[in-house]
């Protein structure tokens, strides 16, 4: 029985697939180690009709070990398309390569290639702003296992971003992709990350116009997510990734030791309380820790009034965890069917934002495709159409440049 989108988009995420050398990929975006490395795949959308946005966005993974066993590989050409056959039962699933856009290549004024400043991630933006995350300076090391962000920052991606670099590149992707966010993250920075990044808040909302994502690790003084919001953040993310408390500790150190999960949790609830509902996310990886915990840790994370973001695991090259197994399907799908329900149970208004389609994880409105067809289901749909219709003119006057 084939697959549907999402479930695809699983299996794809726990399998990888190959790229047989005969196949071109002239005119694909490229393989991109930039951030924590998540984005080391092939960035492929594929068909949804029965999805109110018609296609399911997604990084396979391609270069690491598991992809080279992997049951799926690509075919097909840039001029008659491309499809992914499965060798298990030859189940063929037609995809599109989106583009590599051409302002990648193009310099900042800095003369700073825009793809070593941002990258496109499905249809967002994401740059990583600040200096490299603290937690790579320490002796040993006290980074996050799964995480290639002190290998990457100063090599697949500049070392330093100023303000026009980071405004520069924005206006671009907006202008010629269409992009409505960016996601700005830096990783841990002491108690001066939240400052740091604030300028370049300021500077993209005013200058160029974009719905803003900040993604940095917890502060204790939480009036500076106040300030961050006068500013105009839209969105904020705390990645949270592990709810057993070992589990945390063993894979990441440095947040067990600077943090603890509380923190993380804390700041989530604080900013879901400032701002509209469905504006923070609180991320986890699953696949590390019991499937248990991984199910718990949503319904944890939704209870605070933040959406749960749910990473499948990656065994990224030159991570701590470069051999690690990824997760089983079964398991992936039970916890993204968890993440669709918890939504609904919290009226999470999904999918309201526009044009933002995530490839790094299965986003909760993918997982709609897996949820059973019944009376809430359709209630569900309703509410988050209507989410949509009645926030698109807020979203389009917090898009205007000042
Ligand atoms: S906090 Fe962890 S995941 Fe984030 S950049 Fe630092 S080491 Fe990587």
């Amino acid at each position: 029985m084939p697959l549907n989108a999402c479930e695809l988009e699983i299996d794809l995420f726990c399998h990888g697939m190959r790229l047989p050398p005969a196949v071109a990929l002239t005119g694909a975006r490229g393989v991109s180690r930039t951030r924590a490395g998540l984005g080391s795949g092939l960035e492929i959308a594929i068909p949804a009709p029965s999805l109110a946005k018609r296609e399911i966005w997604m990084n396979v993974p391609v270069v690491e070990s598991f992809a080279e066993v992997s049951p799926y590989r690509l075919t097909g050409s840039p001029e008659g398309g491309y499809s992914i056959v499965d060798d298990r039962d030859l189940a063929a699933y037609p995809v599109r390569l989106p583009p590599e856009p051409s302002w990648y290549a193009r310099l900042t004024s800095r003369d700073v290639p825009m793809n070593r400043i941002g990258v496109l991630q499905g249809t967002y933006l994401g740059i990583y702003v600040n200096p490299v995350c603290a937690f790579w300076n320490y002796s040993p090391p006290q980074n996050c296992q799964f995480c290639t962000t002190g290998q990457n920052v100063g090599s697949a991606e500049a070392a330093v971003k100023t303000i026009e670099d980071v405004v520069e590149t924005c206006w671009a992707a907006k202008q010629e992709s269409g992009v409505t966010f960016v996601h700005l993250n830096g990783g841990f920075q002491g108690s001066r990350g939240l400052a740091f990044i604030a300028p370049y808040v300021e500077a993209i909302k005013r200058d160029v116009g974009l719905l803003v994502g900040v993604q940095m690790a917890p502060e204790y003084d939480f009036t500076r997510y106040d300030a961050l919001v006068a500013l105009g953040v839209d969105h904020f993310s705390f990645c949270l990734e592990l709810l057993d408390p070992k589990w945390f500790a063993r894979i990441c150190p440095g947040k067990a030791h600077m943090h603890g999960q509380g923190l993380y949790l804390d700041a989530m609830k604080y900013c879901a309380s400032l701002m509209p509902h469905g504006a923070v996310s609180g991320e986890i990886i699953a696949g590390i820790e019991p499937l248990e915990n991984t199910l718990k840790a949503i319904d944890e994370i939704a209870a605070r009034g933040a959406f749960p973001t749910v990473c499948i695991f990656r065994p990224t090259i030159g991570s701590d965890m470069e051999q690690w197994p990824s997760p089983p399907y079964d398991e992936m799908r039970r916890v993204m069917q968890h993440m669709y329900e918890a939504c609904r149970r919290h009226w999470l208004p999904i999918g309201a934002a526009p044009n933002i389609e995530v490839s790094l994880v299965v986003s909760p409105d993918d997982a709609a495709l897996l949820a059973e067809r019944d009376a809430s289901f359709y209630v569900y749909a309703t509410y988050r159409w209507l989410s949509r219709v009645v926030a698109a003119p807020v979203f389009r006057r917090r898009m205007r440049a000042a």
